[in-house]
């Protein structure tokens, strides 16, 4: 049997959720000489991102395929969560078979599932591994997680219906109807999934979260406090993805670039599942005409669902032919549209890039701060309402456009926040807020740094283990 400590982890399907958890693997590969097997379940064959993805991981990391589950039996309109938890759950049998070999072949010290697997825990358990998880998200998604189990207890209404925002704990307050959205309904089988993972949180060794002290100190406080029974809490962010996330071409984009002035350019982007309505995508692109600002726009096909492309974000349909009539001849001279997919790290770390327009996802999220790029904060799905308010009540480091009656952000009021980001003096107060988080990320990553000593801890507790 191998002596090199091994960790199986077992992600939830999403690129949002692979990509972190890769960075997390390849650290714990260089800097500690732990290597890993990712174990990925689906219902299907993987997406030409995801797969790209997986065959380019390095050295010590490697991949294997599940047998797809299947979901013949399940109504078209389950929701992302209950689709994600089923897809680990019934994947339960073959990954067993997997563990079963890689204990037989290897020291395999732990398995990490992320946010929605812990029913492979029992599995782990089964086996003598210990459970851990990754949580990819926000602190304050994780600290009402760990909340959530006695607000199902305290509360009886929906609590979209609270008059009173909800107090996560450690966090400022967030009115009922910007929690995530799975909790959004409590009698659909999404709030009972997250529920059902967040109860058997505690059963983890411990939780790695991709957060850091200077990004969300008050959550961090309180999930940092000790107590009996509670799975330690390890903050090892942030860990964003190095390099591009797919070998899919995106060079024209950064030629682009290249050509255009320092810090003028606005990057839209709604991650790997957003999509906005075919009305909201037109006011989308006549807002960016009128506010005569420079942008590179990531497009995708419109849908009516928000996270419509989650499984695969490449879609099926020519995005371009979407958008209205003559608005690429128009913007020739100042805009670039690429369809689905971008090198999304490239295109923030890049010095012409001087904001960005965002669905809120944490990684996201997370790749801005690194980078020190501004924000337009558009909320999607998932929590992504929740790291809007931290963006801009908290941090004070985004501008959020407001939403019409109709449901719909005006053009107008596109127009508006896109100047005051990139020209106006709202933009130089944010500017300024998001670098001190540029500097406070680098120096917790340093060499010395907080998050690289509670990875090293972490690390070295997982060597301990026989
Ligand atoms: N991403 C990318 N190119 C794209 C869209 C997304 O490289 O065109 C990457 C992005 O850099 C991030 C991840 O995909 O690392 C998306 O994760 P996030 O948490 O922001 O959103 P999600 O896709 O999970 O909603």
């Amino acid at each position: 049997m191998e002596k090199t400590p091994h960790i199986a982890i077992v992600p939830s399907p999403g690129m949002g959720h692979l990509i972190p958890l890769v960075e997390f693997a390849k650290r714990l590969k260089t800097n500690h000489n732990i290597s890993a097997t990712f174990i990925i379940p689906n219902d299907g064959p993987l997406s030409k991102s995801q797969i790209a993805f997986l065959d380019s991981l390095p050295d010590g990391l490697n991949y294997l395929i599940l047998p797809p589950v299947n979901f013949d039996d399940l109504p078209q309109d389950i929701q992302m969560e209950t689709r994600i938890s089923l897809m680990v759950t019934r994947s339960l049998p073959s990954l067993r078979q997997v563990l079963k070999s890689l204990v037989a072949e290897k020291r395999l010290v732990a398995l990490f599932i992320d946010l929605f697997g812990t029913d492979a825990f029992d599995v782990a358990i089964e086996f003598g591994v210990s459970p851990y998880v990754f949580f990819p998200s926000t602190a304050m998604a994780l600290s009402l997680f760990l909340h959530l189990p006695k607000l199902d207890q305290e509360v009886s209404c929906e609590y979209r219906e609270l008059q009173e925002p909800v107090q996560i704990p450690g966090c400022i307050p967030v009115r009922g109807q910007d929690l995530l959205d799975p909790v959004q309904d409590r009698k659909n089988d999404a709030y009972k999934w997250v529920l059902h993972n967040a109860k058997r949180y505690m059963m983890a060794e411990g939780i790695a979260v991709n957060s850091f002290k200077e990004l969300e100190g008050g959550a961090l406080k309180v999930l940092l406090e000790e107590e009996p029974g509670k799975p330690r809490v390890y903050p090892v962010g942030p860990l964003i993805q190095s390099g591009s996330s797919s070998d899919l071409d995106g060079s024209d984009c950064l030629r682009w670039l290249d050509s255009q002035p320092c810090g003028s350019v606005l990057y839209i982007s709604f991650g790997s599942g957003g999509t906005l309505s075919s009305t909201q995508l037109n006011e989308l692109a006549m807002g960016l005409e009128l506010s005569e600002q420079r942008f590179l726009w990531v497009v995708r096909s419109p849908n009516d669902q928000p996270n419509a492309t989650y499984f695969d974000s490449h879609g099926h349909n020519d995005p371009l032919g979407f958008l209205p009539k003559g608005f690429l001849e128009r913007t020739k001279n100042t805009g670039f549209v690429i369809p689905s997919w971008a090198p999304q790290a490239q295109i923030l770390s890049h010095s012409s890039t001087g904001g960005f327009l965002t669905h809120c996802g944490w990684n996201s999220i997370l790749e801005t701060v690194v980078h020190g790029v501004p924000v337009i904060a558009w909320p999607l799905y998932a929590e992504q309402k929740m790291n809007a308010v931290s963006l801009t009540e908290g941090l004070k480091v985004a501008l959020r456009p407001k939403v019409g009656e109709n449901g719909i952000v005006g053009r107008v009021e596109i127009a508006r926040v896109v100047k005051g980001l990139l020209e106006g003096e709202e933009g130089k107060g944010i500017r300024s807020r998001i670098r001190d988080l540029k500097d406070a990320a680098a120096n917790v990553l340093s060499k010395d740094g907080c998050s690289t000593k509670t990875l090293d801890q972490l690390a070295s507790k997982l060597k301990n283990k026989n």
